[in-house]
């Protein structure tokens, strides 16, 4: 369920997913950035963990405040501000109810996207994380909008459409980022950010069933 404790579980198993997936991650950054992309976000979903076993905070909005805050001050780069932004916007989304339903969870993604763009100003076909979250975003609110759907149903159609938007950023050439100093070098490679953004909500979706 998506109480404090529900939501604290799901961030662990996301976190557990970037720490199987760091070398996959380090190495499509190494083909068309810095290679550092799987490092960045094992380094602050470790420092989350630590900071969850100290104390789970009392709602699901701190919860994914905390979140927010250590990736801020643990993760550099260009995805540690642009996922702190989007965690930081999906906390003040999903209000502060003791239990989110699927409503909530659809405002908290459609925020943590606008926060992204607002903060990396990338719109859709640059060849970033963008290109995961807008498909998961329009197919969260889909599904929100058929009868009976659970968050469970919302963030695993959100997860799936991420992935297929993950995999669209392999033909683009990229037009923010570290990437886009290859130019049309950076066509034929998934794009990091993307693919974490997929797995992040591959993890959430699987702890929410
Ligand atoms: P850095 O590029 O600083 O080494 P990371 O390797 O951790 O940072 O993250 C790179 C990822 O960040 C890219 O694959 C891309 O998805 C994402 N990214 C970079 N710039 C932007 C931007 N302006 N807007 C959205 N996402 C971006
Ligand atoms: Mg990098
Ligand atoms: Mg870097």
């Amino acid at each position: 369920s998506c109480t404090a404790n529900g939501v604290a579980d799901a961030v662990r198993a996301a976190a557990a997913v970037l720490a199987e997936h760091r070398a996959e991650l380090i190495e499509l950054d190494r083909a068309i950035g810095d290679g550092d992309h799987g490092e960045n976000m094992n380094r602050g979903f470790t420092a989350i963990l630590s900071a969850l076993d100290s104390a789970v905070p009392d709602s699901p909005s701190a919860v994914l405040k905390l979140v927010a805050t250590t990736l801020i001050a643990k993760v550099g780069g260009a995805a540690g501000p642009l996922y702190g932004t989007a965690f930081l916007r999906a906390s003040t989304a999903v209000g502060g109810a003791s239990e989110l339903d699927s409503d909530a969870v659809v405002a908290g993604l459609r925020a943590a996207l606008e926060g992204v763009q607002a903060r990396g100003k990338a719109v859709e076909g640059d060849k970033t994380m963008v290109d995961a979250l807008i498909p998961a975003v329009a197919a969260a609110e889909q599904a929100a909008g058929t009868e009976g759907a659970d968050v469970a149903a919302v963030l695993t159609a959100a997860a799936d459409a991420a992935g297929k938007g993950a995999e669209s950023t392999v033909d683009l050439v990229a037009r923010k980022g570290r990437a886009s100093y290859l130019g049309q070098r950076s066509a034929g490679h998934l794009d990091p950010g993307a693919r974490s953004t997929a797995l992040l909500l591959g993890a959430l979706a699987r702890a929410a069933r």
